[in-house]
């Protein structure tokens, strides 16, 4: 199969450039386009056969559910029991955004979108293109991050392009992505709003609505999002999270090894392959998926990465994405 590339400036485009893109979604086909937080592996959520082909094209096991990308509340709506208050309230704050709300279905959701849940995930991106998209389509849009799964998430074009090219219909380049972590995914279909994954919108952000907002679906028993329990965002490279002095894990490794720290640490790692976390976690978050392909790319067996440092919205998100690309494995440095 040809995949048609087209390059769209997402501050200077018309709705006709999306024309051929939205023709490819309404004829069952998959397209690879931008959003605010990764790149989206898109397909009409009405179709059964392409949503379906979209868990064989990225390796996704069947429970996992999608999220369906709308561009307005009727569209949210049609994919909905009755829409909560209290979700309706966090949509007039967050959305469009990288929040992901989940609802009571409606009928017209269908089971391998929601994997047989009772429930849908909603979201209503920012990006003008992805906004565009679901528009010119006038159908909501699955559309899990554009990578084989396991692989780290794709923030860049050219990361869609490795991993699809020649077995989608459409890639749309927008250049790199804003947050380049994931939605954060919050479950409105109880009393207590429950943050299943953490993304850009924080606990603290959503607690500033409601004081009773919780982290939740880590306990025992069948993960409440289902996502969560597989295997993610791993390069090639082995990763461990540093807490402490990243030069001192040195010692501890003779293999080619790739550092990510901040900027202003450079200085400490000549000699190494050093991969630029930028200033703060907001930075950091941003490129983890970037700098993890990076690695891969440059030849490091070894990826030791910077914890963290705090004091960002997308802090609890970056560690929870950098955390499960280590596998849990966290080397502290007194
Ligand atoms: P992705 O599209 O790869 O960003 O993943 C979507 C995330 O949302 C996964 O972690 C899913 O398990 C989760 N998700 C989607 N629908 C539901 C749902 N109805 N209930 C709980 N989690 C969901
Ligand atoms: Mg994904």
């Amino acid at each position: 199969m040809e995949t048609k590339i087209f390059t769209i400036d997402p501050l200077n485009f018309k709705p006709e450039d999306l024309e051929y893109a939205a023709s490819v979604i309404n004829a069952g086909g998959l397209v690879g386009f931008p959003t605010e937080t990764v790149y989206g592996l898109g397909a009409d959520a009405d179709n059964e056969l392409a949503v379906k082909s979209i868990y064989k094209a990225k390796g996704r096991p069947s429970d996992n559910p999608l999220i369906v990308h709308v561009d307005d509340i009727a569209l949210c709506e049609k994919y909905v029991q009755k829409i909560p208050r209290k979700a309706e309230i966090l949509m007039g704050r967050f959305w469009g955004g990288p929040l992901t709300i989940i609802m009571k279905k409606s009928k017209h959701a269908k089971d391998c979108v929601t994997a047989g849940l009772d429930t849908v995930a909603v979201r209503m991106p920012s990006h003008p293109v992805a906004h565009e998209l679901i528009k010119a389509s006038k159908t909501g849009i699955v559309a899990p991050s554009a990578n084989i799964s396991g692989r780290p998430s794709p923030t860049v074009a050219e990361h869609v392009i490795k991993d699809f090219n020649g077995k989608i219909d459409c890639i749309i380049n927008s250049g790199a992505t804003r947050y380049g972590l994931e939605s954060t995914v919050i479950d409105m279909s109880m009393d207590v709003p429950t943050v299943l994954r953490p993304g850009a919108v924080s606990l603290e952000m959503i607690r500033e609505m409601f004081p009773d907002a919780v982290y939740g679906g880590g306990g025992t028993g069948t993960p409440k999002s289902p996502g969560m329990k597989y295997k993610h965002y791993a390069p090639k490279a082995k990763v461990t999270v540093i807490k402490g002095e990243i030069t001192k894990a040195f010692e501890k490794s003779a293999e080619n090894v790739a550092v990510i720290d901040y900027d202003y640490n450079k200085d400490l790692y000549k000699g190494k392959i050093f991969l630029p976390a930028g200033c703060d976690d907001s930075d950091y978050g941003a490129r983890l998926f970037y700098l993890l392909r990076k690695a891969d790319e440059e030849g490091a067996q070894v990826i030791f990465a910077a914890d963290p440092k705090g004091g960002s919205n997308v802090t609890d998100a970056l560690r929870n994405r950098l955390y499960k690309s280590a596998a849990g494995e966290i080397l502290v440095i007194e």
